[in-house]
């Protein structure tokens, strides 16, 4: 049994700690643990208090807004204090809410809810005086921030003198100052770039921008704003309802979130978030739950508040998309083309909806900038559909006796030298073929889906039959006989004569697959395409020099380069003449068709197509000398949407991009 004296200890340690995690998150911008740690940390000591009343203290950060005004900035009290939100985490937590809501106001009546995303960023309060623009300040300890008028002052988005009638006297405009994501990715390379170090995350690289005593450094972050609320207000007859106050800042020419909606009741609001939770991913702003709030002001004064938090309000949380674990091991795998991986070998952790246990560190310098070692408690983020990423290292968690890692100087595998080129962040084990891991990956590549499709053909199979010595390269895998592959594990003879029958059926492909195969090193799909395309024939690309490749779209002088060196070299020109020998085929190119309107032109397939398969659309737009990218950018011509298009028809809205359907590209296919 947990003593009286252990709980009262606990309690002071969660306070110390909390105490902690606030300064380095609000203060100094330097976070050290997730948000998920955080609320689990905060959470518990709201329990402990709970169930020990006597264990409360005034000073308990569960009583009050986490900040702190810092001493480097002058001081602003607010006219009205800036509360923090309570959080509930799944649909009872909400019912909960809700239920406490009508309680409190002795109703038995459905609510209507103001539901909005719950924005990452920070909170301002904007002072406008007869509609100018007098001050910001951020929120602080809840009811004195830091003066950041200059520095709002540069967010364009930030109206400098509100628009339109019924200007009040005074208003204070309450919002949340963000960085949208695109803006996030370019501002942390542009970091990366000038060796400083990148931001942890968006809400963390705004705070950050925003709290400058520079405010060119502030107006050279892209900062933006969604106004959620208004504070004191003088002159005008302040709105009966939220969502009429949110009308009002609009016509003011403040920006609201467009995804702000009405809900009814309990189920409108488990609606809203199931809603908003499929739409987070393709939002271009990182949002990390939603807020409710109750839209009849008249309520919310009879709600009032406690402590640090409206009882008129609540954000739903969303599962984290960061969480702590522990590096257990370092790894470095061996790619296709000798590069060299450290992988970081993660104890199991669930974050942002899958379990990851293992995270790219990319290359020496990622891993020397992050210091990352094994035995370290480290910050993983995987946000959408992105690869899970290391963010950070938790320095207070690093065991006594952890040792840098250093990349080795011989291949992990072959035991070749490693060498690093300069101005190349990958180092390469100098093998080459001799090296057992380059040679499975380049034959998983060769038999890969876009290479020359070879069903059956596995990644397991592959490194079987290397390290049996059965294949050294592409070439052997077409003389494996039906006996030798029924003697791997796990195959069975009929699964041998399949694979044996998927190999004859491989020898048909096309030149570009075929090209594409050979794993030159920088020549992917498209760049295949347009070399097949050129030289139509194998013998006219091999003897093409670099001059004349440079010509060909897509090819730089250094793929043209990688080019020449691949057909320099005998063993490369003598696995391809073994592997036309064994029978590998493709129809004659044809010129292309350069006519077409969407010659040079780049589009996007999203969605489900239903007239054509979204391979007979991409083959017919490549024919027509078209480009078919997978994600939709600035450089995107067209968006082709089919039924159910979700992030990439949202990006495409959002860049402008001209949208097409189904019919529209047929018409443009005939
Ligand atoms: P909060 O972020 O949970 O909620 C309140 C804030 O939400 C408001 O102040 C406002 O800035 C913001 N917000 C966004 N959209 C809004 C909208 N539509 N309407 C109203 N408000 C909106 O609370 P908090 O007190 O700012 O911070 C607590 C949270 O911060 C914790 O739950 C944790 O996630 C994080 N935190 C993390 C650390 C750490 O070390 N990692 C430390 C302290 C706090």
């Amino acid at each position: 049994m947990t003593t009286k004296t252990e709980l009262s200890y606990r309690a002071s340690e969660l306070r110390d700690l909390i105490n902690k995690y606030n300064y380095q998150y609000y203060s100094i911008d330097k976070p050290e643990v997730t948000d998920s740690e955080y609320d689990r940390l905060f959470n518990e000591l709201k329990q402990l208090e709970l169930a020990a009343p006597e264990l409360l203290t005034s000073d308990s950060p569960t009583q009050r807004v986490g900040g702190q005004a810092l001493d480097k900035f002058s001081q602003i009290t607010h006219a009205l204090p800036m509360l923090s939100l309570d959080n509930v985490f799944d649909a009872d937590e909400f019912k909960a809410f809700d239920q406490r809501v009508r309680d409190w106001i002795n109703s038995t009546e459905t609510q209507t809810y103001a539901a909005e995303p719950k924005l990452d960023g920070l909170a301002i309060s904007i002072r406008y005086e007869q509609g100018l623009l007098v001050q910001a300040a951020t929120r602080g300890d809840g009811a004195v921030g830091e003066d950041v008028t200059v520095n709002v002052r540069t967010i364009p988005t930030v109206p400098l003198k509100l628009l339109g009638d019924n200007i009040p006297n005074v208003v204070e405009i309450r919002g949340e100052i963000f960085i949208p994501k695109q803006g996030f990715d370019q501002l942390n390379q542009a970091q990366i770039a000038a060796d400083k170090k990148p931001f942890v995350n968006p809400r963390n690289a705004a705070a950050g921008s925003l709290r400058q005593l520079d405010s060119k450094i502030t107006a050279s972050r892209p900062l933006a704003i969604y106004c959620y609320g208004i504070g004191e207000v003088i002159g005008i007859t302040a709105p009966e309802s939220h969502s009429a106050a949110m009308k009002q800042l609009e016509q003011w020419g403040c920006r609201i979130s467009p995804e702000l909606q009405l809900v009814k009741g309990v189920q409108g609001a488990l609606d809203y978030i199931t809603y908003l939770g499929k739409k987070r991913d393709s939002l271009p702003y990182d949002i990390d739950g939603v807020v409710f709030k109750v839209d009849n002001v008249a309520l919310q004064q009879r709600l009032g508040f406690v402590a640090r938090a409206p009882r008129w309000a609540i954000a739903h949380k969303f599962p984290a998309q960061e969480e702590m674990t522990v590096v257990e091991d370092i790894e470095i795998q061996v790619g296709r083309t000798g590069a060299l991986t450290p992988v970081a070998r993660l104890r199991p952790v669930f974050v942002g909806g899958v379990t990851v246990s293992n995270a790219t560190l990319h290359n020496e310098d990622e891993i020397r900038r992050k210091d990352v070692r094994v035995g370290d408690t480290v910050i993983v983020r995987r946000a959408g559909d992105v690869i899970p990423e290391v963010v950070q290292i938790v320095p207070s968690k690093r065991p006594d006796n952890s040792i840098e890692f250093v990349m080795p100087s011989l291949c992990p595998i072959c035991e070749s030298d490693v060498e690093r080129v300069d101005g190349e962040a990958k180092a390469r084990c100098s093998g080459g073929l001799y090296c057992g891991a380059q040679r499975k990956e380049a034959i998983k590549h060769f038999a890969s889906r876009k290479a020359l499709d070879i069903d059956g053909l596995g990644d397991k199979i592959v490194e079987q039959l290397v390290d049996a010595e059965l294949i050294k390269d592409a070439a052997d895998l077409f003389h494996l006989t039906v006996s030798q592959l029924a003697s791997l594990e796990r195959m069975g003879e009929k699964s041998a004569e399949n694979l044996v029958n998927a190999l004859q059926m491989a020898k048909q492909t096309k030149f570009a697959r075929f090209l594409y195969a050979l794993g030159i090193r920088e020549v992917g799909e498209a760049t295949a395409r347009s070399l097949a395309s050129y030289f139509l024939t194998l013998d006219a690309l091999k003897q093409a020099n670099e001059e004349a490749l440079i010509d060909i779209e897509d090819v730089g002088p250094i793929v043209a380069h990688h080019i020449v060196t691949f057909f320099e070299q005998a063993h490369n020109r003598e696995v391809i003449e073994r592997l036309i020998s064994a029978g590998i085929s493709w129809p004659k190119e044809q010129k292309l068709e350069s006519s077409s309107e969407l010659n040079g032109k780049t589009l996007v397939l999203t969605g489900t197509l239903e007239k054509l398969s979204r391979s007979e659309a991409k083959e017919k737009l490549l024919a027509l000398g078209a480009k078919v990218a997978g994600s939709v950018s600035k450089k995107t011509d067209f968006v082709v949407a089919g039924r159910d298009a979700g992030s990439k028809l949202t990006k495409a809205e959002t860049l402008g991009i001209t949208v097409v359907d189904e019919t529209t590209l047929i018409a443009w296919l005939n």
